[in-house]
């Protein structure tokens, strides 16, 4: 039985209306392996207040972000295991774009704050795959296997998706060499367009959007003061106003892969 259906969990989920998620990180510098990790939980907004209470106009005019260390000197290349997507999520060619939607929107620096969309950023989705993220349903992070790799499957109650990162050198300035994501597989968890009646439920494209965030780098912002950021570590359920960059996720990127002059 999926952890949503079972009692705890939703009771959790009913007190904690947020997304948690978490990056796990695996560092390799040249001559021994270093593993390091960080997992989030906190609370989203008081039960009642609207989601977009939060947002307040702040999305363009908060500058806060952090920065991870490390980040990716070449394209990243990206696949999704389809055989893992949730019956519940329907279509695979929708669930596919609304992932590739969440990639291009970190990689063009998508805004509605009038920011040119054009950062230094590339990846590209490659198409399927049959490995799975290297993510532990805990949360923590398995071993590297050469492929970045989008999958659904098991995290652990309050853990909506989480980020494994693997890189070489130090974390500062680090070279980033592979990413996975996996999102949690909890029926009725995600939604592709916002359900009439939306309850504890979390916009896909949103909350990979910002997996994806910390695929290219980005740590997270306190959702007590930076709520309306797409890298706060708490997102209110039933809201799509996560799917593109706020102005500190944006100039945090920015700082780091500059601009590009590609065409979109
Ligand atoms: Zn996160």
């Amino acid at each position: 039985m999926p952890k949503i259906d079972n009692g705890l969990a939703a009771i959790l989920r009913a007190l904690l209306p947020l997304v948690l998620c978490a990056a796990g990180l695996v560092g390799e510098p040249p001559m021994a392996m270093r593993t390091a990790r960080f997992a989030v939980v906190v609370p989203g907004p008081p039960i009642g207040q609207p989601a977009e209470a939060a947002m307040d106009g702040a999305r363009c005019s908060d500058p806060a972000g952090t920065w991870l260390g490390m980040r990716w000197r070449s394209e990243l290349k990206w696949r999704v295991n389809e055989r893992t997507i949730p019956a519940y999520l329907g279509d695979h060619t929708a669930v596919v774009n609304a992932l590739r939607n969440a990639a291009t929107n970190v990689e063009n620096g998508r805004n509605d704050c009038g920011l040119p969309e054009n950062l230094g950023i590339s990846e590209s989705y490659a198409g399927k795959t049959d490995y799975i993220a290297g993510v532990t349903p805990s949360g923590g992070c398995g071993e590297r296997d050469g492929h970045n790799a989008v999958s659904f499957g098991p995290l652990n109650q309050g853990l909506l998706a989480v980020t494994c990162i693997w890189w070489y050198g130090e974390k500062e300035n680090g070279r980033s060499v592979e990413t996975d994501i996996l999102v949690d597989d909890s029926a009725g968890l995600f939604f592709l367009t916002t359900p009439p009646s939306c309850s504890n439920r979390w916009d896909l494209e949103g909350t990979v959007t910002h997996e994806f965030g910390h695929a290219f780098g980005l740590g997270h912002v306190a959702f007590a003061q930076h709520s309306a950021l797409t890298m706060t570590d708490g997102l209110p359920d039933c809201s799509t106003a996560y799917r593109g960059l706020g102005l500190g996720d944006y100039l945090t990127l920015k700082q780091q892969y500059g601009t590009s002059t590609k065409t979109p």
